[in-house]
């Protein structure tokens, strides 16, 4: 059995949208969408009627990377280069390519995310983000219908409310199944606890839409390199560390509404941050609600915990103690992500990583990892063949 095939779905998974995304909007919105100009040694990203100038990244050999926005990327393995990054998100964004690539890992079906949140995310005006959004997901969905295994989550304007709600509505009629919400609402915008979202959530409810947050997506400074926290000692791996928490204060924050008192039927998604997080958080939530009760408000109909073991679902790629989550503490809402193509995940090593995770598990709690939890936020989604 060590040398079969094992098929998984993944919960983590990225495209990246084409340069000529916003050609066919009018021009006076299409000038406002995010776009970026590499000069000698830096950036200019401008974005709505704002400039954002960033320090590009250095080469390996120490010169600007003017001409290629990747050649300097070190968050990537020792014994990899950045060439095989733009190779694999070329791949990637080629909806049949993707499909060789996935049956050659084992990938099933994906959950994929946008890659231009960041930056649409600091869209202020209105209709430009509307529009922005829009055209994001006109172009994703026609991606998902390539495959039925592609499940793309649909972008939303988060700088009015009522627009939020409409594009989900309009998300839910174009056949997405999911809406990408950064861990952070946008600069100058409430948090996510604030009853301001309220008609979000109902919106998402009641149009069954899972509620899809991708760890690192913190709103962009843009004074910053993105997710940079830490620099000297460690640096590296402190900011991979960072990006863990976001995933887990966005649910802790719509447990403490009430947001499930309310919308009890709403299913959430964290893609990345890991899994053994959930069990830690529904018993460090329960003894916060219980031992410091007399200022919780609101009184919730539910212990927090019930919450994460219900409505709660978090992917991971390699770690070691995910599947002890499941198998070990009862939270039987821990999938299985590749993170394709991005270098966190498993593109090139899926199958020595699932055989490494599920080789000796029962086969139950393995199914549930790899298919079974996945299925459950989409039931539409075909099941994989079986394992070889
Ligand atoms: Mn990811």
């Amino acid at each position: 059995m060590a040398d079969s095939k094992i098929w998984a779905n993944s919960g983590d998974s990225h495209l990246v949208e084409p340069p000529n995304l916003f050609a066919d909007l009018p021009s006076d919105i299409a000038e406002r969408m995010p776009k970026s100009e590499k000069f000698d040694g830096y950036e200019i990203i401008t974005v709505d009627g704002q400039q954002f100038r960033r320090e590009m990244m250095t080469r390996s050999d120490g010169k600007p990377a003017n001409s290629d926005p990747l050649a300097g990327n070190t968050a990537r393995p020792e014994d990899s280069s950045a060439e095989e990054l733009r190779d694999r998100i070329i791949g990637a964004n080629d909806s049949q390519r993707r499909l060789v690539d996935c049956d050659n890992e084992g990938v099933w079906a994906e959950v994929i995310y946008p890659s231009l949140g960041i930056w649409a995310f600091n869209i202020k005006t209105p209709k430009v983000a509307s529009a922005c959004a829009q055209a994001m997901n006109d172009w994703a969905i026609d991606f998902q219908k390539q495959s039925p295994r592609y499940v793309c989550t649909a972008s939303v304007p988060l700088v009015d409310v009522a627009d939020t709600v409409a594009e989900i509505k309009r998300a839910a009629a174009l056949g997405f199944m999911a809406i990408f919400l950064p861990v952070q609402p946008p600069i100058g915008r409430p948090d996510w606890n604030d009853a301001e979202w309220d008609p979000m959530w109902d919106a998402m409810e009641q149009n069954a839409m899972v509620v899809a947050y991708h760890i690192g997506t913190e709103p962009h400074d843009p004074t910053k390199r993105t997710g940079v926290y830490y620099r000297g000692r460690g640096g590296a791996v402190l900011n991979y560390n960072e990006t863990t928490f976001g995933g887990q204060r966005a649910v802790a924050k719509m447990i403490g509404a009430g947001v499930f008192d309310r919308n009890p039927s709403l299913k959430v998604l964290v893609s990345e941050g890991g899994a053994t997080w959930g069990p830690f958080l529904a018993d460090r939530l329960d003894e916060g609600y219980r031992q410091h009760g007399a200022g919780v408000r609101p009184k919730l109909k539910r212990l927090p915990s019930e919450y994460i073991y219900e409505n709660i679902y978090a992917s991971f790629q390699h770690d070691k103690s995910a599947v002890k989550a499941c198998t070990a503490m009862g939270w039987q809402n821990v999938m299985w992500g590749s993170d394709y193509p991005h270098f966190e995940g498993t593109f090139g090593h899926t199958q020595e990583t699932l055989h490494e995770l599920f080789d000796g598990v029962d086969e139950k709690a393995s199914h549930r990892i790899r298919i079974g939890a996945f299925q459950e936020l989409f039931p539409a989604v075909p099941l994989p063949p079986v394992n070889d």
